[in-house]
């Protein structure tokens, strides 16, 4: 594995895998690796690509600054884990090479307009343009044949593949399952945060997610479900929604076929957050 840090190395590296011939593929994160990043990577090597992946918290995506300096940091750790997942170029870029004009903005911000506005676009306004932007910028840089991002985060998800149809970015999105824990909670950067009590309470999140999927209800009573049961542990609930896989707008009751239902609640301040796909029945 080669680390790099600096723009031009890195371009220079993607330029001749391309040039050798290869597919490269991006997995793109904000360090503090765990094995939900793992999974990325192994999907990608079992695509046969050259692996790249970039480990920066990007402060563009961060409306709380106390957010922004808690977030978990351990970029030698990081280094090793990237060896150890297979990773064959790590990239850990500084914020001069990423956003040298920074704090002051950039002139130029991708905005994935409504999709970014809902669900985490609602507390954490600007979020999504911070993440689309430096999306975009990972691709200008690296230039990646396939690009690869966990559907933990359901709505970037969507907004990524959104800015890629606009754009016409030549790279194919692959969306990777969730990876979780026995006990069922997502891995997540964030669960470091947690106490030990805090990390058993944060098991509601997907509890109740498993609870709205397996309703068998109209969307308005799965939402009041997982919202009753999130109160019910004691979390603070942001959201708990049922959405339209592309739109990501709150399905309407007679809704049917595939939807998305999302919760985002906060455990001991920690702003957690997951999903699951559910299937929408049709109602007589
Ligand atoms: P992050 O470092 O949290 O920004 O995440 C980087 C990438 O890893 C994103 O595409 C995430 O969706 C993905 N990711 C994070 N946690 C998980 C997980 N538990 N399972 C699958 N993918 C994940």
């Amino acid at each position: 594995m080669e680390t790099l840090s600096t723009v031009r190395q890195w371009r220079a590296v993607a330029q001749s895998a391309r040039d050798a011939g290869r597919r490269v593929g991006l997995v793109a994160t904000m360090g503090a690796l765990h094995d939900g990043h793992a999974s990325l990577v192994r999907r990608a090597r079992e695509n046969g690509d050259v692996v790249l992946l970039s480990a920066f918290v990007n402060p563009r995506q961060f409306s709380d600054p106390a957010d922004l300096s808690r977030y978990p940091r351990t970029p030698e750790r990081d280094e090793e884990f990237a060896r150890a997942s297979g990773v064959d170029f790590f990239v850990s870029p500084t914020l001069e090479e990423m956003w040298p004009d920074f704090p002051a903005a950039t002139l130029t911000t991708v905005s994935v307009h409504e999709l970014g506005d809902v669900l985490e676009g609602v507390g954490r306004p600007g979020h999504f343009d911070g993440v689309a932007s430096v999306v975009a910028k990972l691709f200008a840089v690296t230039g990646p044949c396939r690009a690869y991002f966990g559907e933990k985060d359901f709505q970037q998800l969507v907004v990524v593949r959104r800015m890629v149809r606009d754009l016409a970015f030549d790279v194919e999105v692959v969306g990777c399952p969730i990876h979780r824990d026995a006990d069922g909670v997502a891995l997540s950067s964030r669960n470091a945060r947690l106490s030990p009590a805090g990390r058993e309470r944060a098991r509601a999140l997907y509890g109740a997610l498993r609870a709205a999927r397996d309703a068998g209800a109209p969307a308005s009573e799965r939402r009041a479900l997982m919202t009753r049961l999130l109160g019910d542990a004691d979390l603070e609930v942001a959201y708990a929604e049922v959405v339209d896989v592309d739109t990501l707008r709150a399905v309407r009751d007679d809704a049917h076929g595939p939807a998305r239902a999302l919760v985002a609640a906060f455990v001991e301040g920690v702003r957690l957050i997951d999903n699951v796909a559910i299937e929408l029945e049709t109602r007589s």
